[in-house]
Formats: structure tokens, C-alpha cells, sequence
């Protein structure tokens, strides 16, 4: 079968499922293949379970007409969601960049479901299997799509631009992340760029902050959108504050208007200003833009403020970088309150990096007077002595630790890679 004879299929059955755990009625299984596991072998499995077809590429499995042969299923899966892509004929925004995708895709969509049908990334599903996903969700009634683009290799923005197709684009920012396998921050760069390259050579608009070099220094010829503090600026807005929550003060046609965010974290304020951007941008009426930033939720372990019983957490254990966690550590830094702890958790990821990355956080907090920091995973116990942290090699180590040395009435910075699992120690806390 050829990819339009699938897309066929598909507007019958619309609906794809790639996890044979996850079967849903009158569905197209797709076979994927990952380091552990063999699509094919559970394709008759869920064809058993209620899927129309399996999309197969082995052919020992495809036993009789409800298998669907092709060379390569994820090539397939990719293919049929360009196919799709082109036929909804609607406009998408690709958002990429190092910290506060998901963020920023989250907050976009409340602002842009004020005016349209929107479909957006669930969760954080935006790699080379999430995007073709993202885009078979999207149908008929969808008006407006949104797209996180995630990437840890070179040419992997470039692949999945040239899968969804984006007429508007945003970096949220570039710092220093997966740099083994982008080899450097210029690697990570060049990787990001390739949304605004795509752009470029395609008509798309870039909405862009303008206040970030690195992002200025990375356009082409190409239509942009600016935001941030300049004259030229599409929304102007003045950080305000963020004890323990955002707020910002937004100048608008109507006056001034100020946007109490549920986020934690002065590092968000970009985040709340690309969301208010594009809703200006599409014409969303200001009060809708605000009322839905303030009442986007964060979930996930991400920019969350807890309330426990014993203290107030500032939870962020959904992943670490050197970037976001010197922003993190800024931030909670600046805050006025005392009785302050941090439980920082390993950066992962950061090949040869690692090692100075770690120690130039430990400098951070020295230079911050954050001496009440708790250290964990096996890259900062092996540093930690130098510095006299308490430091432990994991957060199972941790827990043990926090039944003797209970911790009451402080505010808990708890911020590092998802790997460490700091948030297992919300239960103590
Ligand atoms: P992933 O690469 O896992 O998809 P992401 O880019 O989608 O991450 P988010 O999930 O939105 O990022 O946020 C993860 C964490 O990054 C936040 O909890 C926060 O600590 C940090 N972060 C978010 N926005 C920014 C920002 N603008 N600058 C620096 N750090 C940020
Ligand atoms: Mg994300």
C-alpha cells in the first residue's frame, strides 16, 4: 500500500494508537520499533483487542489483509501525518527552544482557545513519534494547531518542520542542555535555528524576544514578531513580580492590566509574554488573554508552588540544566523570605561538560549565601566535599536522611533532572 492508500484508510479510521496497551476501538495500530521492544510482535494482539489495522514491517507478522505491510513503520507514520498536515490547510505554530516549551505551548493554548478550535502537543509528546501524533489529533474542526518541537541531535528541528509544515515559529530561549548530543552550545544553536531557516525559506513569521541576543543573532531575512522590552515591541509588559507567584503588568490598548499567574519562577515572565504576544498578535480580546493566564495551572512537577503541612515547596524536579537551574537558583535567591532550603538533584546529559557545569553551580550557591542546600545524585556527592553540602548519591539515600532530619516551616526549592526523581521527596516534606 502506498502512503495515499493509508491516508485512505486513516479518514475511515481515524484514530492511531502506537501502545498496544492503549487500544482504542475501530484504530490504526502502528508497529514502532524502540531499543526494548518490537511493535510487530503486539500487532495481532491489538488487531484482537478492537484496531482496524496494524501497520506492520516485518512481513512474518503480516498474516492476513487486517496487516498493512510497508518498509518502515515510524517513515510511514511520519508520512501519513505530512499527508494530513496538508490537507487541514490550517495555520500551525512550531515552538522549539531549550527551557519552557511545554510551558509556553501550554499557556499559547489557553490564550488561543479563547478565539479557536486549537489542538496542541499533549504533555510533552514532541519528538519524532509526538509530532506525527500531534498532527494526526488535529481534524476538520481544528482552526489553529500547536506544535512543541523537541530535539537533542542536529537536524532533528529541520525533520520535524518538514513533517508539520509550521507558518509561525518560536524559540523560547537557547541555553545549555543535552550537550552530549549537540556537542556544544554552538551545536544546540545551530539545531534550533533550523525552525527559523524553515521559516525563512517558507513564508512563515518568527515571533521572537527580542531583549534575547542569541535569538536576534540567529534570524535570517524573515518576518518577525518581536517581543520583549523595546520600542518596537507587538505587547509591552514589566515584570513585577514573583514572590512566590508571577505577576506582570501588561500595557494594553485599554489601559494597564495586571496578570496574576499560578507560575512560580521570574524566569516564566518570557514564557506569560510570548503567550499575551501571540494573542495580540491573533486579536484575542486583552481580558481573555488575561483571564486565561491566570488561570492556567502548572502540573507535572513543573514551576508548581506546594503548600504541605510542614512548608511551602517550590517544585521544579521536572528536569535540570545548566540554563534553567541558574535560573531557578537566581530566583529563588532573590526571593525575601528566610528559612530557605534548596534540594538540587544531578544535570544530566551534559557528556563532557558535566563536571564544570556542576561545579558552577555549586559556585552559584556559594556566591548566593545559600549555605541550607541539600545536594543529590552521584555527580554532586562526588564534588560536594570542596563545599561542605550535604550531599547524597540518590534520593532513596535522601528519604532515609528526612525521617531523622525532619524539615518544618521553610520554603523548599526542589529543582533537578527527572532521572534523580526529586520529587519523590515531596512525600517527606
Ligand atoms: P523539555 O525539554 O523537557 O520538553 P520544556 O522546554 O518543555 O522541557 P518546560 O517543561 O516548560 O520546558 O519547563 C521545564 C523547566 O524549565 C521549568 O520547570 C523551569 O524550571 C524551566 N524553565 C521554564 N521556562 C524557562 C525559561 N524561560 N528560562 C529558564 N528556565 C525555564
Ligand atoms: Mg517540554
Amino acid at each position: 500500500m502506498n502512503i495515499s492508500e493509508i491516508y485512505t484508510l486513516f479518514k475511515k479510521f481515524p484514530h492511531v494508537v502506537t501502545d498496544s496497551r492503549n487500544v482504542v476501538a475501530d484504530s490504526l495500530f502502528f508497529a514502532l520499533k524502540g531499543e526494548s521492544f518490537n511493535g510487530n510482535k503486539f500487532a495481532l494482539d491489538t488487531l484482537e483487542k478492537g484496531c482496524r489495522y496494524a501497520i506492520v514491517d516485518e512481513k512474518s507478522y503480516a498474516i492476513d489483509d487486517r496487516f498493512i505491510l510497508v518498509d518502515d513503520v515510524l517513515t510511514c507514520l511520519q508520512d501519513l501525518a505530512r499527508e494530513h498536515r496538508r490537507t487541514l490547510g490550517i495555520p500551525i505554530l512550531a515552538i522549539t527552544g531549550t527551557n519552557g516549551k511545554t510551558t509556553t505551548k501550554e499557556l499559547l493554548n489557553e490564550v488561543l482557545k479563547q478565539k479557536f478550535k486549537t489542538s496542541a502537543t499533549q504533555g510533552n509528546f514532541n519528538n519524532h513519534i509526538g509530532v506525527p501524533l500531534t498532527l494526526l489529533a488535529m481534524n476538520a474542526e481544528t482552526e489553529f494547531g500547536i506544535v512543541e518541537m523537541g530535539a537533542n541531535h542536529p537536524g532533528e528541528i529541520k525533520m520535524l518542520c518538514e513533517i508539520a509544515e509550521p507558518n509561525y515559529g518560536l524559540i523560547t530561549n537557547v541555553g545549555k542542555a543535552h550537550l552530549e548530543g549537540f556537542g556544544s552550545f554552538e551545536g544546540v544553536k545551530k539545531t534550533k535555528k533550523e525552525l527559523y531557516d524553515y521559516l525563512a525559506q517558507n513564508g512563515g513569521e518568527v515571533f521572537i524576544n527580542c531583549e534575547n541576543e542569541h535569538l536576534m543573532g540567529m534570524l535570517n531575512q524573515q518576518k518577525t514578531i518581536l517581543y520583549g522590552n523595546s520600542e518596537e515591541a507587538f505587547s509591552k509588559a514589566r515584570f513585577l513580580q514573583a514572590e512566590p507567584k508571577l505577576i506582570i503588568e501588561l500595557r494594553s490598548p485599554i489601559g494597564k492590566l495586571y496578570i496574576k499567574t499560578q507560575l512560580i519562577g521570574a524566569y516564566n515572565f518570557e514564557n506569560v509574554l510570548a503567550a499575551v504576544t501571540l494573542g495580540r498578535y491573533f486579536k484575542i480580546d486583552e481580558i481573555d488573554i488575561k483571564e486565561a493566564l491566570e488561570s492556567y495551572t502548572p502540573s507535572n512537577n513543573r514551576s508548581q508552588l506546594l503548600k504541605t503541612d510542614d512548608n511551602v515547596l517550590f517544585l521544579d524536579a521536572y528536569n535540570a540544566n545548566p540554563t534553567s537551574m541558574r535560573a531557578a537558583i537566581d530566583n529563588f535567591a532573590a526571593m525575601k523570605m528566610k528559612n530557605k532550603v534548596l534540594i538540587l538533584g544531578d544535570m544530566l546529559e551534559l557528556g563532557e561538560e558535566s563536571e564544570k557545569e556542576h561545579l558552577h553551580v555549586l559556585d552559584l550557591l556559594k556566591e548566593k549565601e545559600l549555605s541550607n542546600t541539600i545536594l543529590v545524585g552521584n555527580i554532586f556527592s562526588s564534588l560536594a566535599s570542596d563545599y561542605k553540602y550535604d550531599a547524597f548519591k540518590s534520593v532513596e539515600d535522601l528519604l532515609v536522611y528526612l525521617e531523622k532530619s525532619v524539615l518544618k516551616n521553610k520554603y523548599i526549592l526542589i529543582k533537578g533532572s527527572r532521572g534523580i526523581k526529586l520529587e519523590k521527596t515531596i512525600e517527606k516534606l
